[in-house]
Formats: C-alpha cells, structure tokens, sequence
C-alpha cells in the first residue's frame, strides 16, 4: 500500500468543470491580489496536494505555531511558513469571510482565496527562528524583510494553471506520481532533492538509497533560485545525460519540484522530505549541509533536526549521508564511516574551484563530475561568457 499522505489526506483544491467556471464567473466582482513567482508556486503547490494538508495559505495561528513550535496549529509536523504577504492597499480592499482573486503579475487570473484572517507578523522572530539568523545576505532572510508587512490567511481554489515556460512534461503532480510509482510496482522510493547539477557525491548516494530501495525519484527543485545557482534548464540538462547513461530506468523517475528554494537548512529538510511524501516517497536523502548556503548551518544540523519528531510524525524516513568524497585509495566513493585514509587522498574541489574550471573550458576530474555533466556545464559557462561580452 501506498504511503499515507502528511496528515493523512491529499489535498485537491483544482476546479474543473463547472466548479471552474463559476469561481471564473465570481472572480469579476472581486478584489484583487497581486501573486509573484514565488506566492503562486506556493498556490499551485497548495492546490496539487504537495503541500498537504494545506489548504491555503497559513493563518495566524498555523504561522505562529510553525515559527514556534515547528508544527501546524493541530500539531501536526510542518517546518515552513507557507504565507501570502499583501500590502496596505491592497488589505483595505479586503473583506474577512469574503473571496478575493488571485492574480498574476501578467494580470492572468489565477485562483481564489476565502479571506478568513489578515494578520500582522514579527519578521525578526521569523528569520531568527526558521532561519536561524538575521544576516539580510541570506536569501530566504531576505525574502522575509521584503515581504508585505501584513499577511492574508485562508483557504484557496485554483482556477488555471500556469503554463510551465520549459520541460512541461516534468511537471507532475502527486496523485500522478503516486500513480506511477503504484503502476511500477515501488514499495520502498527514495527521493532526492537537488538544486544542482548531479556530480559524483550525490549519484553515491542516490546509488547507495536505491540498493536498498525499489527506485529512485530524482525531483529537482525547479522553482526560484538565487541568482548565481546554475538554471533548471541546465540542470535538467544534465540530469538528463547522466540518467540515460549511468542510471538503470526500470529504477529512476524524474520529475520536477516547482517550488521557490528557501535556503532554510535544517528547516527546509524537513519540509523537502514531507512534500516528498505526499509525492509518494518512502525514503528521502539528507546529506551534508542540505538546503543550505553560506556557513550559517553546521554540517549535520538538517539531520540533527529530526531527532525532534517521533517516526509516526513523519511517515517518510530520511536517510542520513555523512560527506562523502572520492577516495585515491580506496579507488572509490566513501566517507569518514566507510573510509579509512587521509585528507590529502581525497578529491576536493570547492564550488569556486570547480566554476573557475569550467568557465575556462577545462572538464574537472572524472572522479569528481562525470563528462557527460561537465559538457553541458561547459556549454553553458562558455555562452553565458559570450552573452556577458
Ligand atoms: P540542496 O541540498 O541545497 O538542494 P544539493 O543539490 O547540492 O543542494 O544537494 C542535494 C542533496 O545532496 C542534499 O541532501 C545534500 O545534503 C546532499 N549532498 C550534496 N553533496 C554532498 C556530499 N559531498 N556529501 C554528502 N551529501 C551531499
């Protein structure tokens, strides 16, 4: 039997037919908030179910609870604040216990929301609490301190979805997910969470998660990223040339996460491994430093976080991964649980060093990204290069 979706139900909140079109019909008469990119891939996400068991965006009791206490009002596990931020303006169009449409900066309609709650919220406890630091450089901090000072709480409809600009085929659902991982008959699916291109480390454990697993449900975060992250495009890309060649595909599924990267560490791990779950994951990686940046979290702090929920809390399992690296003499991947030797026996390459490679056309050891990869990547240096010159 499949997993059990976080807390218990898969949330749909989809129009279709002529639920669609009465919500469309409504829409005329309302008042209108203005979504981002960021808010409407929360919307849809809302919407799908990969968010569940949201159904809109959180209310002050939720958003107080899971800045607090990391749990939803009803104590149920969620680590992130899912919020729509409005601006003074627009809240005094508002009316509580009426809808509101949902708009998108391209002034396309989008969805509803039942304005249950407007509520004001203390950003400084946000950022120190969710992202364990103030430091504005931080990426997700500083999408707390540009965010409207007042937030609207309530449930959602979606009326149209957006069209994905590139590899709509990757966009999935979770009920299709679920579907195909049933149809392949996967009891046990690891899934992995990525922001970057595949190199060796992260096919070790992708690799080591699928012996121990019925498939591998690769799942790219393809949603905003900061700006010096290599694109989804690219990164596709090169998943794409590693899949085909490296990787068994009775045993991978891809599918794209369209979610905006919060850069949380600790925080964010544990959202990554719920949504996985309601994806229809068992299993979920958690390496080094996961969804982190900078040095703002310790090593092993996204692992660390899970010893605060009991296992029935969170149906999905992670498994937790040490660094791990190329080793000369064992000729192999390991880490320090599996490897015996020194540091100078390791392959090391910085994220610095290995970008200054790349941009000169020059392929990192094999032993540290696959060829295959490292094509792409050159391909892509050498035409960002051109474009900036
Ligand atoms: P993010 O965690 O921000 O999405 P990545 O795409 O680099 O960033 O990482 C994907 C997963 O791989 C994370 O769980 C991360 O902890 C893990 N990981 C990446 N590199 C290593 C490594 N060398 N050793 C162990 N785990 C790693």
């Amino acid at each position: 039997m499949a997993i059990k979706p976080h807390g218990g139900t898969l949330i749909n909140r989809i129009l279709s037919g002529s639920d669609r079109e009465k919500a469309l019909a409504r829409t005329k008469e309302l008042p209108r908030l203005v979504l981002d990119n960021w808010e409407l891939s929360d919307l849809e996400l809302i919407a799908n179910g990969a968010f569940s068991p949201n159904t809109g965006f959180m209310k002050k009791d939720d958003y107080e609870s899971v800045v607090n206490n990391l749990r939803l009002a009803d104590g149920t596990v969620w680590s992130i604040p899912i919020v729509l931020g409005i601006t003074p303006q627009e809240a005094e169009q508002l009316v509580i216990g009426a809808e509101a449409a949902l708009y998108t900066e391209e002034n396309e309609i989008i969805g509803l929301i039942k304005v249950e709650e407007i509520y004001g919220f203390n950003k400084d406890l946000e950022v120190r609490k969710v992202y364990r630091t103030t430091d504005e450089e931080h990426p997700g901090v500083k999408r707390v301190y540009q965010r409207d000072q007042h937030l609207v709480g309530g449930e959602i409809l979606l009326i149209d979805r957006r069209k994905p600009q590139q590899f709509a085929e990757m966009y999935l659902d979770p009920v299709e997910t679920r579907r195909i991982f049933e149809d392949r008959g996967w009891k046990r699916v690891v899934a992995f969470q990525t922001r970057n291109p595949i190199h060796r480390a992260h096919e070790y454990l992708q690799k080591c998660a699928m012996e121990i697993c019925d498939g591998l449900f690769l799942n790219p975060l393809v949603g905003e990223t900061k700006g010096d992250d290599i694109p989804a495009d690219v990164r596709v890309e090169c998943y794409n040339v590693l899949l085909e060649k490296y990787y068994p595909a009775d045993r991978t599924f891809m599918s794209a996460f369209p979610a905006a990267m919060r850069y949380a560490g600790p925080r964010e791990a544990v959202f990554h491994a719920i949504v996985r779950q309601n994806y229809g994951a068992t299993h979920f990686i958690v390496g080094r430093d996961h969804a982190g940046v900078g040095n703002y979290y310790g090593t092993y702090d996204a692992q660390l976080i899970f010893d605060q929920f009991l296992p029935e809390e969170l149906g999905i399992t992670p498994l937790f991964f040490e660094h791990t690296f190329y080793c000369k003499i064992c000729g192999g991947m390991g880490s320090s649980k599996s490897c015996p030797h020194s540091k100078e026996n390791h392959v090391f390459l910085s994220g610095t060093k290995v970008r200054e490679m790349l941009s000169d056309g020059q392929t990192p050891p094999e032993e540290f990204t696959r060829k295959e990869v490292a094509e792409v990547l050159i391909k892509y240096y050498k035409g960002n290069v051109k474009q900036a010159g």
